[in-house]
């Protein structure tokens, strides 16, 4: 029998009022727990409980108060990485030696926003009028709705949570309903570290209907979106009519560019890790590989090679690299893809579901599709899977045009040993990372966030707090 979750609002647990959703083991296809689908009333009860903790102190807790708390959440998390692994993977199919490993990483980033808050100062500003003393100070918004994708649940909730709580908001969550099990878990932790309650809350439920009700919510000053371009689109429609800021980081189609004379064999290891990590399912997959013609064939032996080695299986071992998808109707979705490119180009690898002890969970091995133009679907729209689109090129100037020919932002990735071609590529591609000579790296320090499609907005770094923030200007006439 499934356990039955709960809503976290005002410090305590509160059972739905409402329908339920089931929430699926994509390894077994087996239920793992029913949640409550947050109505317009509990979200309602969600967000006055954020405001009533804003209003009644959290707003003026000191600086050193909320490092501290965030200090006490990190040490929590990493604390317990093993079990918030362990539910993540249960729950979204990520190998368990990963989802433990970005537990851990994403402690990093609550420490490092720790570190922020209170070095959030203003500036004195000199006025050409004499006797006025001029000065800002930055001040929180309020209360801060963020809602957040299945694809690595508990740090996309802190890569939120973390900054926003850093500049002294108060906020509601809302997980997936595809993986909202390990930032129910998050919720205790913070109530240990102390925060007080109604400072963070979280519903759980549908996109439709409590994060609609959520995003519409007149007591809400900021949204924090992560996940897909279109329902990106639709929060920010719903912002806009009610003239709050929201940030955005939505999907990508990534291009990773291979010129001839970059080191092959980090390249190709890479180029796998990049696109095969987490099934695929990771916005800033390199999920368009672009190759120069005159290595092509070389190059895609290694390739595929590498991606053959990938340990496809039981998330929960060791030794797995790689789980299911996260439900059937992905899988569908990520087989579909497959079959629209199996008449224009080459299925060099995988393709097909996988059977046997896998058959009850949604497996694809590591896919490789080779002969791949630009204008093809499998190139042009985000799949979400285990999917390598491979397309050749002639020259630096055809690489870069194919990398930007696309509605996406999100990342890109140079493969030289031509310094002066790594840096001259590295500005040319329209997104906002771009690695060299590597893939996948993100920082708590360094910023993150698309161009174009991708986004609007930047996660990490010292950006990432300013949409929690708001400057007043302050005048003061001197007699
Ligand atoms: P999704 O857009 O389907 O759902 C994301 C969240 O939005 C979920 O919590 C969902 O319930 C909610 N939602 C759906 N409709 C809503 C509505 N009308 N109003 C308010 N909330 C609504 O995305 P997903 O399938 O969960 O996640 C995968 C997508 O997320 C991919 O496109 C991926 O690229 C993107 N993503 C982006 C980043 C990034 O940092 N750029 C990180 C991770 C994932």
């Amino acid at each position: 029998m499934a356990t039955t979750t709960k809503h976290f609002v005002a410090g305590e647990w509160r059972a739905g009022a409402g329908a339920s959703m089931t929430d699926v083991n994509p390894t077994s296809g087996k239920p793992l727990a029913e949640f409550p689908i947050g109505t317009a009333e509990e979200v309602d009860g969600a967000v006055r409980a954020a405001r009533a903790a804003f209003e009644g102190g959290w707003r003026d807790a000191t600086p050193n108060v909320r490092r501290k708390l965030l200090l006490k959440l990190a040490q929590l998390v990493a604390d317990n990485a093993q079990e918030l692994g362990r539910i993540a993977t249960d729950d979204m199919g990520m190998p368990w030696a990963f989802t433990m490993g970005e537990a851990i990483f994403t402690a990093e980033y609550v420490e490092y926003y720790a570190g922020w808050a209170d070095k959030l100062d203003g500036a004195t500003i000199p006025l050409s009028a004499s006797n006025t003393l001029d000065y800002t100070v930055h001040e929180p918004r309020g209360v801060v709705a963020a809602i957040v994708p299945w694809n690595a649940p508990l740090s996309l909730a802190l890569w939120r949570a973390a900054p926003a709580l850093a500049a002294g908001n108060a906020m509601v969550i809302k997980p997936s309903e595809l993986a909202p099990l390990p930032i129910l878990r998050l919720m205790d932790l913070i109530a240990e570290a102390g925060f007080p309650p109604g400072v963070v809350n979280c519903v759980t439920g549908s996109g439709s209907e409590t994060g609609a009700s959520l995003v519409d919510h007149p007591g809400v000053d900021v949204v924090a979106f992560t996940g897909s371009t279109t329902t990106g689109r639709r929060v920010a429609e719903a912002a806009g009519r009610r003239l709050i800021p929201v940030s955005l980081e939505l999907g990508g189609k990534s291009a990773n560019v291979v010129f001839a004379d970059a080191d092959l064999d980090a390249a190709a290891v890479q180029a796998c890790v990049g696109c095969f990590v987490n099934t695929g399912q990771q916005c800033i997959a390199g999920s368009r590989l672009l190759v120069e013609r005159s290595i092509h064939d070389a190059f895609m032996e290694k390739v595929t090679a590498f991606a053959r080695g990938f340990a496809v299986g039981d998330p929960m071992q060791p030794t797995t690299q790689m789980g299911p998808l996260i439900s059937e109707r992905q899988l569908d979705r990520v087989l579909d893809f497959i079959g629209s490119a199996k008449t224009d180009a080459n299925i060099a690898l995988g393709g097909e579901r996988l059977g046997g002890d896998l058959a009850d969970g949604y497996f694809v091995p590591p896919t490789v599709v080779t002969g791949v133009r630009n204008d093809m679907r499998i190139a042009r729209e985000e799949i979400f899977g285990p999917v390598l689109s491979v397309i050749p090129f002639a020259d630096e100037a055809e690489a870069i045009a194919i990398a930007n020919d696309t509605d996406y932002g999100l990342a890109g990735g140079v493969w030289t040993n031509d310094l002066s071609r790594a840096h001259r590529v590295a500005r040319a591609i329209q997104a906002g990372t771009v690695w060299v000579n590597s893939w996948l790296a993100v920082n708590p320090q360094a910023p993150f966030g698309g161009y174009k499609s991708s986004g609007i907005g930047r996660e990490g770094g010292r950006e990432a707090i300013d949409v929690y923030l708001q400057t007043k200007n302050v005048y003061v006439q001197l007699h």
